[in-house]
């Protein structure tokens, strides 16, 4: 196989498939190659799928078209010990009305989808095609090689767009051959089928409405968190460690999300649930720090493959900031066609609506969260000072009560230290 395209991108997940979409509704030839017998086929995420403004000014009818299970209307956030829990829960009204603030998605249906409308566009989708190599011309890329294949497929420029562990942006000198622990996160999900009128009568829903949660203080002592969100029939139920945490632990994902799976607060939920499958993926969390250069000559990186993704502890969102610099990165290889240049220098209009953009612009904005979800104080003493302060507050004995900022202070000295509480609460007000 040797076939010239006018663009080649790499890897059919959302930040590919936006690139692809774009450069080929603007009349480019596109190859979108994926590894996986189908987009989403080797794909997982947690998962809600947020705002998508990029795309949607490129395909305005997105919403409405595309597969979507259920809106967001409540975030919670649970904080849990062994056996006391404390639940903060907002259900907002402007959740509840269009445009939603979230759906959550399933990556086989959603980047499947996603890639057929690129399809649809006019790009070509080329399946069971693992890029093993950039090929390089006068020292810039002009295409890649596709394992097992022995053939190459040719372009001017090419759309680095495979993932955390992209070998596209590696091989083409962009990013460091081997990644830091500490900047990567782990991710596992249990998939647990569940009829519907069961999950709106548990979680309190009507219509589509659904509810995502967060857990912190669930993950054995391990830096991370835990998060549970509902589909239409079935719940997403997983944990996020930090990788570098959890090898110090020796600790093995799938038992801590057995354990999590059997807390007392979250068999409830997924109780009468039939476990359909389990899945794990790294996650690229150093935030800003993390970005590699965005451009080369005759390259892009965009989405995971570009470290693109803001986890804040609050939230995590990766495919919104991926679709994001997909298109604009397309836009970019379009302006680079018209201008006939493809060097670095031809190639900078993605890095420029990039800054100007609100991806780079958030991860900048939180760049000190990565380095303040390194502290132990988070997973383990926080959660047990929320439980304890709140269960005393709830408490009846017939005793007299003690003063709340005084009974909140010895708390805080006996589980927390007050010096470690004034460098914590300096640290979160900093990097939030
Ligand atoms: C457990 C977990 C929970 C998450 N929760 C959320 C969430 O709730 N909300 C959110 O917005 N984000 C979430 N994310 C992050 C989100 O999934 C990613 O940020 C997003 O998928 C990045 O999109 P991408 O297109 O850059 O990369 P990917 O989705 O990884 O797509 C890369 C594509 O490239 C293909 N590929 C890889 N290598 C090659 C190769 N050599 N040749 C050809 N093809 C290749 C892959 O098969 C894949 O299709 C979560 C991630 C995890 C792991």
């Amino acid at each position: 196989m040797s076939k010239m395209y006018q663009a080649i991108v790499v890897g059919a997940g959302p930040a590919g498939s936006s690139a692809a979409l774009t450069m080929a509704r603007a009349g480019l030839d596109v190859a979108l190659v994926e590894r996986g017998s189908f987009p989403g086929e080797k794909n997982m995420f947690g998962g809600v799928l947020h705002r998508l403004p990029a795309l949607e000014e490129v395909f305005p009818d997105f919403w409405t078209r595309a597969p979507l299970e259920r809106h967001i209307i409540k975030k919670g956030v649970t904080f849990m010990t062994g056996d006391s829990s404390f639940n903060t829960t907002i259900e907002a009204g402007n959740f509840d009305r269009p445009p939603y603030n979230g759906y959550t998605v399933f990556r086989p249906r959603f980047d499947s989808w996603l890639a057929e409308e690129a399809v649809k566009a006019g790009a070509t989708l080329i399946t069971r095609a693992t890029v093993e190599n950039v090929v390089l011309r006068n020292d810039r890329v002009a295409g890649v090689t596709i394992l097992d294949r022995q053939g190459e497929i040719n372009a001017p420029v090419v759309v680095a767009a495979d993932g955390v562990l992209s070998f596209t942006a590696k091989k083409a000198g962009l990013r460091q051959p081997t990644f830091d622990p500490a900047q990567m996160a782990v991710g596992v999900k249990a998939l647990i089928d569940m009829p519907r009128e069961v999950i709106d009568e548990r979680f309190g829903l009507v219509r589509d409405q659904g509810f995502a949660n967060e857990f912190v203080g669930c993950t054995g002592g391990v830096r991370g968190g835990g998060f549970l969100y509902t589909n239409y029939d079935s719940l997403s139920v997983g944990l996020v460690f930090h990788l570098a945490s959890l090898r110090t632990s020796g600790k093995t994902p799938y038992d801590l999300l057995n354990d999590f799976l059997e807390q007392p607060q979250v068999a409830k939920m997924v109780r009468g649930g039939r476990l359909q499958e389990y899945s794990a993926h790294l996650i690229p969390e150093g935030g800003y720090n993390m970005i590699p250069e965005l451009v080369g000559d005759g390259i892009l990186v965009t989405g995971d493959a570009a470290a693109l993704c803001n986890a804040t502890g609050l939230n995590l969102e990766g495919i919104n900031l991926a679709s994001q610099s997909g298109v604009l990165a397309g836009k970019a290889v379009v302006a680079a066609h018209e201008k006939g240049d493809f060097s670095r220098r031809g190639l900078q209009e993605y890095r420029r609506l990039m800054n100007d953009s609100y991806v780079i612009k958030d991860l900048k904005l939180y760049r000190k969260a990565p380095h303040m979800l390194h502290n132990d104080r988070i997973y383990n003493e926080y959660p047990e000072l929320v439980c304890s302060v709140m269960e005393y507050i709830y408490r009846i004995e017939g005793a007299p009560k003690e003063n709340l900022s005084k009974l909140f202070l010895k708390t805080a000295r006996e589980k927390v230290g007050l010096a470690n509480l004034a460098a914590d609460a300096f640290s979160a007000w900093r990097a939030l």
